[in-house]
């Protein structure tokens, strides 16, 4: 099977959430793309400088490469300590995750952040991206939550997608109704 987005190399790559066959390249572009168009959406660059802190996560270690690789001349990405960060690298997983738990606690919705350059990344998209460009990272652990989701999305792969994005739309209807008042 060809890939789907060149039609010229052989297709080596299929998430069981996206019905898209990638070849290597193209998946990487597509992910990079995204990072992009988050940073975009957020307006980062046009205020201020992007400042992340390095971590061994993997959401953390390919984020700082995809932006490296496209930043790294105009002296828009500063490494900085965790507390000083201008921007979040959260997973669909993570922030499906998160979501749930505080939903379940009966707390108020955290998630998903703000200025997250990872938002409708999936964790499995940043693991063969890590994969293919041979970073090395930590494990993801998100707890007994992810978990037990993890199983569920044997049988049913956009649990993690679904959850990611009810949590976001009633984050957008609370921010709405508290505009409101
Ligand atoms: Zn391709």
């Amino acid at each position: 099977m060809k890939c789907e987005f060149c039609r010229k190399r052989d297709a080596s790559i299929k998430f069981p959430f996206n019905p898209v066959h990638f070849c290597d390249q193209c998946f990487q572009t597509f992910l990079e793309k995204k990072v992009l168009k988050n940073i975009r959406k957020n307006k980062l660059l046009k205020q201020s400088h992007i400042k992340i802190s390095e971590e061994d996560k993997v959401e953390k270690k390919v984020l700082i490469h995809i932006l490296l690789k496209y930043f790294s001349k105009s002296n828009k990405i500063e490494l900085v300590p965790k507390e000083k960060e201008n921007v979040n690298a959260k997973s669909v997983e993570e922030c499906a995750t998160e979501f749930l738990e505080s939903f379940l606690k009966g707390s108020e919705t955290v998630s998903p952040p703000e200025n997250n350059l990872l938002d409708g990344v999936s964790i499995y998209e940043l693991i063969k991206y890590a994969e293919l460009e041979k970073i090395t990272f930590n494990k993801p652990n998100f707890g007994k939550i992810y978990t037990m989701l993890k199983k569920i999305s044997l049988n049913n792969p956009s649990i993690f997608f679904s959850i990611f994005q009810s949590g976001k739309k009633i984050k957008e209807k609370l921010e709405k109704e508290a505009n409101n008042r």
